[in-house]
């Protein structure tokens, strides 16, 4: 794919300049999607351990995206103006304090849910059930915005030829297949149904099964009449 495309056409930009100020898409009343506007904000600064991702590409889902606008979000308290946006990929174009697991100028997939790092999910490795997990565009400034500032050990670095709009739809839901596969504890020729295979992480789930036998069964509303 990288023969035939640039990096440009695959979604992605440059990283620098950093402006002062950037465009975001915030809502300032929950409701229905023309709540949402277009509005100049300050560009937010990496804090120590971040990064600023240019952002390329963001993704938008159902809890996430369209139920918090709505101002029906079942476990988040959302304090508009608020800008939206969860799992992304873009460019690093700035690096906070004590940052050296990127550079400038990477592209990269960022992982929405921010763990604590100490409790102890976390010191098992289970940070998707951390005591204190909050998640990027929730509890944070998301990404419906041209910068975004989020922790370092989300970004993952993405390589040559992923379109950007790619890496950001697999940045949450390839993780969250992987580790389907991995808690269900198969092995080279078990067998995997996939319930709902049409859905985004459905059909990430049935891509990510190399060597088993993905079955999908798609359910329509029309089905039996
Ligand atoms: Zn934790």
């Amino acid at each position: 794919m990288s023969d035939t495309f640039t990096v440009s056409e695959l979604g992605w930009s440059g990283a620098l300049p950093v402006p002062a100020t950037m465009k975001a898409m915030l809502f300032r009343r929950f409701g229905p999607p023309d709540v949402l506007e277009q509005a100049t904000v300050g560009t937010p600064r990496p804090g120590p351990g971040e990064v600023l991702v240019r952002v390329a590409a963001v993704g938008i889902g159902r809890l996430l995206d369209l139920t918090a606008r709505a101002g029906n979000h079942p476990y988040a308290t959302i304090e508009p103006p608020h800008i939206l946006g969860a799992d992304h990929a873009g460019t690093v174009a700035a690096l906070g304090e004590g940052v050296d697991s990127v550079q400038v100028g990477d592209r990269v997939a960022v992982l929405p849910g921010v763990a604590c790092g100490t409790c102890t999910y976390c010191a098992e490795g289970r940070e998707e059930v951390c005591d204190s997990l909050t998640v990027i565009g929730t509890h944070h400034p998301g990404a419906y915005a041209q910068y975004c500032a989020v922790p370092a050990r989300n970004v993952h670095k993405v390589p040559d030829g992923i379109p950007a709009a790619m890496a950001a739809s697999l940045a949450l839901l390839g993780a969250v297949a992987a580790n389907q596969m991995t808690q269900a504890g198969l092995r080279s020729g078990h067998w995997v149904l996939v319930q709902g295979a049409s859905s985004a992480l459905g059909s990430t789930t049935a891509a990510y099964a190399p060597g088993r036998l993905p079955v999908a069964q798609p359910i329509t509303h029309d089905q039996g009449t």
